[in-house]
């Protein structure tokens, strides 16, 4: 698979292709952003390229060892993920000794360490004593959608890679062409699937998508024009709803939407083109501080939410925050 299949990650894409052009590669690598946007892909495509024995420097993915490393059956492209929750101290310990053995057939020993950031703080801890002193030979790159979660120590040991959403008529794009869905399914899917193509494809092959959004959309319009009581109510219903953090996720991308209508006025930046009447309508009845505040205690809210706060008081004091300043 060459760099030109990962569509929508132009910068990232930038980024390692200039360093292979110069033959300037790092230690080790940060390939922070969203889940399911590409990081995995091109970890494999920098993989390959530093071992295919054609690479050019991009590399042919079609020899044996383009083949085997996108299989995950090369001896030097080794893969860390957690086990359970998190990535303990003896998945660490193993990679050490692995690292101080000199590949068995390609050039360089590659180590992708996917959700970097559940590494536990002993194992975060043995990690960076490798970072420190890197075999020659080896390059780790760290896949995360959570680089602050890192430790600084080792966040200034990587080169970062920043990926991005992808936008969603790309998205749209893929799912009508690769999954064959409609175009109102695809375009109702990617408006809900926040720039991950791995959730797009969850959606897509469940029911999951229409009722997620219409409770979006209900939620939407009681926050904007609701009374006090059905607010409440509101509440008392999501507090027991497993799909809590999702609908939370979801109003979280809608209030962006607002704000990035508010400032550029350009439908194609917005993850919910489909529902831009409204969106354009909402605007209007928040001024863009409201809704930079909105969104800051929508962050805080879904930062609490995964600890041990009270569901309920935090909807509360969330729901007060969302309402618009110039009321209707
Ligand atoms: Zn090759």
């Amino acid at each position: 698979m060459p760099f030109a299949d990962i569509v929508g990650q132009e910068l990232a894409v930038s980024c390692l292709e200039r360093s292979l052009g110069r033959g300037r590669i790092a230690h080790a690598y940060l390939f922070a952003g969203p889940e399911g946007v590409g990081k995995e892909e091109a970890a494999l495509v920098l993989a390959q390229a530093l071992n295919c024995p054609a690479a050019s420097p991009a590399p042919c993915g079609s020899c044996s060892t383009c083949r085997r490393i996108e299989d995950g059956l090369y001896p030097d492209v080794q893969r860390v993920a957690p086990a359970g929750n998190n990535i303990k101290i003896d998945q660490i310990r193993t990679l050490q000794q692995e690292a101080y053995f000199r590949p068995l057939e390609g050039r360089r020993k590659v180590f992708i360490i996917t959700e970097a950031h559940r590494m536990t703080e002993e194992a975060a801890n043995s990690f960076l004593r490798l970072l420190e002193e890197p075999p020659p030979y080896a390059l780790f790159i760290l896949l995360t959608s959570q680089p602050d979660s890192l430790l600084p120590t080792i966040l200034s040991r990587c080169q970062l890679v920043p990926f991005s959403p992808l936008p969603p008529g790309l998205i749209r794009d893929k799912l009508e062409g690769e999954l064959g869905l409609s175009r109102e399914r695809a375009g109702l899917v990617a408006a809900l699937a926040g720039g991950s193509w791995e959730r797009a494809r969850e959606l897509a092959s469940s029911e999951e998508a229409g009722s997620l959004r219409h409770r979006l959309l209900d939620l939407v319009s009681l926050l904007w024009d609701g009374d006090q009581a059905a607010r409440w109510l509101a509440g008392e219903e999501l507090e027991k709803d497993a799909e809590l953090p999702r609908i939370l996720e979801q109003l979280r991308l809608w209030f962006r939407d607002l704000l990035v209508w508010k400032l550029t006025g350009q439908g194609e930046l917005l993850v919910n083109q489909d529902q831009l009447g409204r969106l354009g309508e909402m605007a209007e009845d928040y001024s863009t501080g409201r809704l930079v505040a909105a969104l800051e205690a929508l962050g805080e809210a879904q930062r609490l939410l995964t600890g041990s706060a009270n569901t309920r008081l935090v909807l509360d004091v969330l729901f007060g925050k969302l309402e618009p300043d110039r009321p209707r």
